[in-house]
């Protein structure tokens, strides 16, 4: 392990405070901040979600009938209706049986690890990453060991990594698709060697696809419970993402399983005694789901991978001016990208955390250093904002950069 606390793990949103802690100190800094740094598009008006959610959460609300406790696993109705859903993209039916109802995917992910653990047991995590992995995972005294995604391979899992790392006390490989951080989108046949590989090393599989359908490229998201009779696969989402709104906190933890390997009655007993411990999000928010996953207009969908594409291809295209930073691989879903720095093109700067931290003071735009998502060096950028700050943005970072870059230096001397 790399560090060797909890503690010690840096939170996306703890360097973000401090970037913008560094902004507020800077006096004199008279530019608007923007921030492409964190994955919350509610933030920009044009990404709003859809009035069908509003309506279905302010009629619950005003209903009375969704006052009280539900069942800590989730009301029934909402269970049925993220079963119904998640079926449709898969060759078996779930049942309600199989969802159970979380605080977001935040909590899908503990569900996940707190169940998994136990003394020596390990998992594999993709580097770059999600940090909430790592930081639950040493809450849970899971030993943390990364897989590299290859950026040559449109960020796709080095599955000989896989099997080198993993042992007898591996529980289980976290595969997130679409990707956060990098923007990939995997494929069909990648999918499906990913689930090969799990099933003869007999580890699980667990699928974050909290972008699950965010997908703009030419690659059309495809669900890894797909695989699920290759082997088992815990699936986790939520409305956070592709409904744009991450303040509700209603996520999901399901077992796409046809093979029922999670059916075993103790197994059963003990998810649900963990629920009871959580408790559950708001029941007005679960009453809402029937409907909002089943009344969304395609539309809404189609407007918001558009706007995605659009603010995508505005990134990508504006990277290309400045020598400083390269785009590996274009994004093809999520919302954001991994970006590499090439420091020798810079005189002054150190690494990705200084970088972030002079375009912070100096530019007030506000970047996540690669090595908070475990890739020193290189910078996640969130492209969910609005075309205007996302041409702002750019145009502040090339004045950084010819700034700081070396060459810059030499002309000016001369
Ligand atoms: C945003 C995100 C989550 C957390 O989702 P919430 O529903 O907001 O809790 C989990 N995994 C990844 C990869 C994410 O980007």
């Amino acid at each position: 392990m790399e560090s060797n606390g909890a503690t010690n793990t840096i939170t996306i949103k703890g360097i973000l405070s401090l970037l913008m802690q560094s902004i507020e100190e800077e006096d004199k800094s008279p530019k608007r901040v923007i921030s492409l740094g964190m994955g919350d598009p509610s933030a920009y008006s044009c990404f709003r979600t859809t009035p069908v959610a509003q309506q279905a959460v302010s009629d619950a609300l005003l209903s009375h009938d969704f006052h009280g406790y539900a069942p800590t696993v989730g009301l029934p109705q909402a269970r049925r209706a993220i079963a119904e859903y998640l079926s449709r993209d898969l060759p078996y039916k779930l049942s309600q049986d199989d969802v159970f109802i979380t605080s977001g995917c935040t909590q899908a992910i503990d569900v996940a690890l707190a169940m998994l653990a136990r003394p020596g047991a390990n998992i594999l995590l993709p580097r770059p990453g999600f940090p909430i992995y790592e930081l639950c995972a040493k809450f849970r005294q899971l030993e943390v060991r990364y897989v590299d995604l290859l950026p040559d391979s449109g960020w796709e899992i080095d599955l000989d990594a896989v099997e080198a790392l993993s042992d007898q006390n591996t529980v289980a490989l976290v595969v997130i698709n679409p990707g956060n951080p990098c923007g990939n989108v995997y494929g069909y046949q990648h999918l499906k060697k990913v689930a090969e590989m799990a099933k003869k090393l007999g580890i699980l599989v667990i699928a974050d696809e909290v972008y699950g359908h965010l997908a703009f490229g030419n690659t059309p998201f495809v669900p890894m419970g797909v695989f699920g009779s290759v082997v088992p696969v815990l699936t986790l989402g939520s409305l956070s993402k592709r409904w744009i709104v991450p303040g509700w906190r209603l996520g999901w933890f399901v077992t796409t399983d046809p093979l029922g390997s999670f059916k075993d009655p103790k197994i059963i007993e003990r998810f649900k005694k963990y629920f009871d411990i959580l408790g559950g999000p708001a029941t007005f928010i679960q009453a809402a789901v029937p409907t909002i996953l089943e009344q969304t207009d395609e539309l809404f969908f189609k407007k918001t991978l558009n706007t995605l594409k659009n603010s995508s291809v505005i990134c990508y295209e504006r990277i290309k001016e400045i020598p400083c930073i390269d785009c590996a691989h274009r994004p093809e879903g999520s919302m954001a990208m991994m970006v590499k720095l090439n420091l020798e093109l810079l005189e002054d700067i150190s690494d990705d955390i200084d970088f972030c931290f002079k375009l912070a003071r100096e530019e007030s735009v506000i970047i996540l250093p690669g090595t908070a998502v475990g890739l020193k060096n290189w910078l996640r950028i969130t492209f969910a904002a609005d075309q205007s700050s996302l041409e702002e943005a750019f145009n502040r970072i090339k004045c950084f950069y010819l700034r700081h870059s070396d060459q810059t230096h030499n002309i000016l001397e001369f």
